[in-house]
């Protein structure tokens, strides 16, 4: 969806849960009216704080899903602190939300995913709509993390079972070199697609950029999803 600026969308936290070694998702009641679209961020901030604005997470709930929730990893910043001791109950607020780069899937077309790391988290949400949804699009999820804690596996496993055009591959990169572990991306991309979706950090999304282009994708047809230099 397209950016909606200046808004202040009422958030109640239900609840949260670890996820992983180290990350964790928020759970909020999803505000009555508010739509959006697998891919789409928002931008959430606290309603009585001293921090200085909000920040950017990906919905990682999927539109079908009767929750909003988001999903990071746990940290030390002021924000990171405030977000990781929410209580069921606390209000916070959307200042914006949607995205500007047509990070939205096209059933239509054929799509390769690659996540790295946390930037599974919008990708957790277009794959748990196929799923509602029983969308049988083409598309291949490459999945990029350190270490084999891939968060969402369990329930994206289940997914892939009962979507036939589904493939899910994980990496865990902590031993690979850069070398190698472009060696396995190339190996995992030779099917092609029409689009492709990056998201991640942002050393992570330029080098994956660089590696598509370089095997000839065309700019117009990667999309991508940075998030930043965390
Ligand atoms: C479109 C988009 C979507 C995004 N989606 C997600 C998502 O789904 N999940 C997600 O986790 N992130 C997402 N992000 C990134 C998110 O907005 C934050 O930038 C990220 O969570 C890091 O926030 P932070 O408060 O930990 O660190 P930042 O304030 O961004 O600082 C970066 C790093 O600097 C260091 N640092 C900064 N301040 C301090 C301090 N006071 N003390 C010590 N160290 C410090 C820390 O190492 C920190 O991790 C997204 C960003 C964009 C633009």
């Amino acid at each position: 969806m397209p950016v909606t600026k200046n808004v202040q969308v009422g958030l109640t936290v239900l609840r949260t849960q670890l996820i992983g070694d180290n990350s964790m998702s928020v759970y909020f009641e999803r505000p009555i009216g508010f739509q959006f679209e697998a891919g789409d961020w928002i931008d959430i901030n606290f309603a009585d704080t001293n921090l200085n604005g909000g920040k950017v997470y990906s919905l990682s709930s999927s539109p079908t899903e009767s929750d909003l929730a988001i999903s990071f990893r746990i940290g030390i910043t002021p924000f990171k602190r405030q977000l990781q001791s929410v209580k069921p109950g606390d209000k916070l607020y959307i200042s914006q939300y949607g995205n500007d780069y047509g990070f939205q899937l096209n059933d239509k077309r054929s799509s390769v995913l690659i996540a790295g790391g946390i930037g599974v988290a919008p990708f957790r949400s277009m794959v748990k709509e196929l799923y509602d949804k029983k969308v049988r699009a083409d598309v291949q999820l490459i999945y990029l993390n350190k270490t084999d804690d891939f968060l969402f596996k369990t329930e994206l496993d289940i997914w892939r079972q009962h979507l036939p055009q589904l493939s899910i591959d994980y990496i865990a990169t902590k031993d690979l070199k850069r070398k190698a572990r472009e060696q396995q991306l190339n190996k995992l991309l030779t099917k092609g697609a029409n689009r492709y979706y990056i998201a991640g950090a942002e050393a992570m999304v330029d080098a994956t950029e660089h590696l598509l282009i370089n095997r000839g994708v065309a700019v117009r047809d990667i999309r991508i999803d940075s998030f930043g230099t965390y």
